[in-house]
């Protein structure tokens, strides 16, 4: 039920933790984390129950990485549990993406990966996502940002989205249809919300993502916003005022 991600300089498990406890005010049922280590690994925790109950789980865990994507779940396929938490992995673990939102041809698109071998770790609509991305970048080779077009043309539901590609620790794909996504834009920083919330605190420059639309977050470039059939969009950048009273 709510997104958080972070690229730029700063550590980012910091900063995607006290995102996550801004939007706990939209419910959740567990929460999950995945960071780009400074060693280049994709390390995903999750937990289920509270986001203090994910900060317990990574004591002692590799939370370096200045690039990283965070979640909390409101369940709509497969109990609260923390197979069912996100970030879901791909089946080579290359790529991890969080989901908010009803994936509702999921069964359909699940038979077909399954029918080509894939292994599905979890009971939600949101895997066969990520299972799609990676069968698409493998069998087409095409980039990440391809993929996603690709595999949210075939999608029929509602999300935001959020995807880290451990082969390209300098970029995050997000992208939206009927559920909200908001992008912070700083000085060579990027935040990506489900609302402003998170971001306010860091810079009041956001852009408020359309339908249909894929942002692409670049370490070090100018965010750049594009749709299904990679037409490039005008990122409208607003400044936000938000008193988060106190
Ligand atoms: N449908 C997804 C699931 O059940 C995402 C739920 C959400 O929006 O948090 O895992």
């Amino acid at each position: 039920c709510g997104i958080v991600g972070y690229i730029g300089q700063r550590k980012a498990y910091p900063i995607l933790i006290k995102g996550l406890k801004r939007l706990e005010y939209r419910g959740y049922d567990s929460a999950g984390v995945a960071l780009i280590s400074d060693n280049q690994q994709l390390n995903v925790y999750k937990a289920k129950g509270k986001v203090t109950e994910l900060e317990d789980f990574v004591t002692q865990k590799d939370i370096s990485g200045t690039i990283g994507i965070a979640h909390t779940r409101w369940a709509t396929h497969g109990e609260p549990c923390t197979a069912n938490a996100h970030p879901h992995f791909s089946s080579s673990e290359k790529l991890a993406l969080i989901h908010n939102g009803i994936i509702e041809n999921y069964a359909v698109l699940k038979e077909k990966l399954q029918a080509k071998g894939y292994i599905f770790k979890s009971n939600t609509d949101t895997e066969v996502l990520v299972q799609l991305i990676e069968y698409i970048q493998e069998t087409n080779h095409v980039s990440l940002l391809a993929a996603v077009q690709l595999a949210l043309g075939e999608v029929v539901g509602a999300y935001a989205i959020a995807v880290l590609d451990k082969e390209h620790p300098d970029e995050i794909i997000a992208a939206r249809k009927s559920s909200p996504l908001v992008v912070g834009v700083g000085q060579d920083e990027f935040f990506l919300a489900s609302d402003a919330t998170p971001i306010v605190e860091y810079t009041d420059k956001v852009v408020y993502l359309k339908d249909e639309e894929i942002a692409v977050i670049h370490r070090g470039k100018d965010l750049k916003v594009v749709n299904l059939s990679n037409v490039e969009m005008t990122a409208e950048i607003k400044k936000v005022e938000l008193n988060l009273g106190q």
